[in-house]
């Protein structure tokens, strides 16, 4: 848990957090390159592996890793975050931290690839069952089951640009007694939506895309409110006054994801990676406001554009989720968007300044051709349902000037 840093504006919690204040004090923060660290007493030594609270051996806890953690938790507006090695991972956590053996997951389908690999390949070795369903609320009730622990959505989907419409799933999960889980990936760890302020109870997302933003580094988080309600959930009822909820109380939620992504499945984040995190946070806003307006300005020019199809932008007006982009998001519709070309392979071919390379949020502008790649082995409906047709470039807006940008798109169109 952060003490009280959430009321600071991102922009001054993303380069003030965890640096901190005296004589001789750094402007910067060190790298804990270490594996342990130290007790003075058998009895501190008992208690910490009691409350698992403070530091110990660093697969589950390490002070440059607590610092990233901790500025993600003051920028999503949440109460407590976990880093991980990858978003992978913080997916798998944040649904195994309310689903076992038996449960069923409510996901909307226009997903990350490996997010819905996830689900439909992973989720049932473990005996977990997850229904994909459109990106409507009807949906979502829709296929609610009694086991359903988890609706599971993200805030601007990759990479069709769909908004998920968090208020009402979130009304949705809780009514039935589950969570909302929300991939703010694409949301840009906070600084063009806050889901946990508009009802989610967890946030995963990978850091690795706007978080490094320099496409150098790996890793993801999951982050919680304080709100969510545990109660019809028998992973935290189970086994009356000894039950998780009893035990941990309202740790108990971050305790289990602590418990399973870090100290038991080790998919722990390298202080080193947390090192570039933590400062690709620091200029993450600047980055994404530009990049948001340089990708509205591309998706207008190419909406009108004689040799493209299909354009898919929540900035644009025609978007069926122009209105939840509206409601939802501040500075923008995001860096990514989507639009069709006739031969991709040609276009592909092409480019000399956009780079083809699978990645999101690098400060250089990526494409690539979902169909044969990110979405590449994934059912074919599932891929159309997720936006993504044989003719789909999708592109990750950096921050180029637009005039190079769009003269290198003309060219190779
Ligand atoms: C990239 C991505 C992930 C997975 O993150 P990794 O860091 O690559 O493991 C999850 N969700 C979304 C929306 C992504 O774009």
């Amino acid at each position: 848990m952060t003490d009280s840093l959430n009321d600071w504006a991102f922009e001054t919690a993303a380069v003030q957090t965890g640096i901190e204040r005296g004589l001789g004090a750094s402007i910067g923060f060190p790298i804990h390159a270490a594996a342990a660290f130290q007790f003075e007493t058998l009895e501190q030594a008992q208690q910490e592996f009691i409350d698992g609270a403070g530091l110990s051996y660093a697969r589950i806890q390490n002070p440059t890793v607590k610092l990233l953690e901790d500025r993600v938790t003051a920028l999503e507006g949440g109460a407590a975050t976990l880093a991980l090695c990858t978003g992978q991972a913080a997916t798998l956590t944040a649904v195994m931290s309310v689903c076992r053996a038996g449960d069923h997951v409510v996901a909307t389908s226009s997903l990350f690839g490996g997010s819905t690999g996830l689900l439909n390949n992973i989720l049932p070795l473990m005996g977990i069952e997850a229904t994909l369903v459109p990106n409507t609320p009807d949906a979502v009730r829709g296929a609610l089951r009694e086991n359903t622990r988890l609706v599971w959505a993200e805030m601007i989907s990759n990479p069709a640009g769909d908004i998920a419409d968090i208020e009402a799933f979130a009304q949705i999960a809780h009514e039935h007694g589950a969570l909302l889980g929300i991939d703010n990936t694409c949301g840009g760890v906070g600084f063009l939506c806050r889901p946990l302020q508009f009802g989610a109870d967890i946030v995963a997302q990978s850091l690795t895309k706007w978080a490094g933003g320099h496409g150098n580094v790996m890793g993801g988080s999951v982050t919680i409110g304080t709100r969510h309600d545990l109660t019809r959930n028998p992973i935290y009822t189970d086994g009356g006054d000894q039950s998780l909820l009893s035990v941990r109380g309202e740790q108990a939620l971050a305790w289990r994801q602590r418990w399973f992504g870090a100290s038991q499945l080790g998919m722990t984040l390298a202080p080193h990676s947390a090192f570039l995190l933590a400062h690709g946070l620091e200029t993450l806003s600047l980055r994404l406001a530009r990049e948001c307006q340089t990708a509205l300005g591309l998706a207008r020019w190419l909406d009108d554009h004689p040799k493209v199809g299909r354009v898919s932008y929540s900035g644009l007006p025609g978007h069926p989720h122009h209105h939840l982009a509206q409601k939802y998001l501040k500075h923008g519709s995001g860096a990514v968007l989507t639009f069709e070309v006739d031969n991709p392979s040609d276009f592909i071919r092409r480019v000399n300044v956009l780079r083809v390379a699978p990645n999101l949020g690098d400060v250089r502008t990526l494409i690539v051709h979902p169909w044969t790649t990110t979405h590449g082995r994934i059912p074919e409906p599932a891929r159309l349902a997720a936006g993504v047709t044989p003719n789909t470039i999708r592109m990750s807006v950096g921050v180029e000037a637009l005039e190079d940008l769009q003269a290198d798109i003309e060219q190779a169109l």
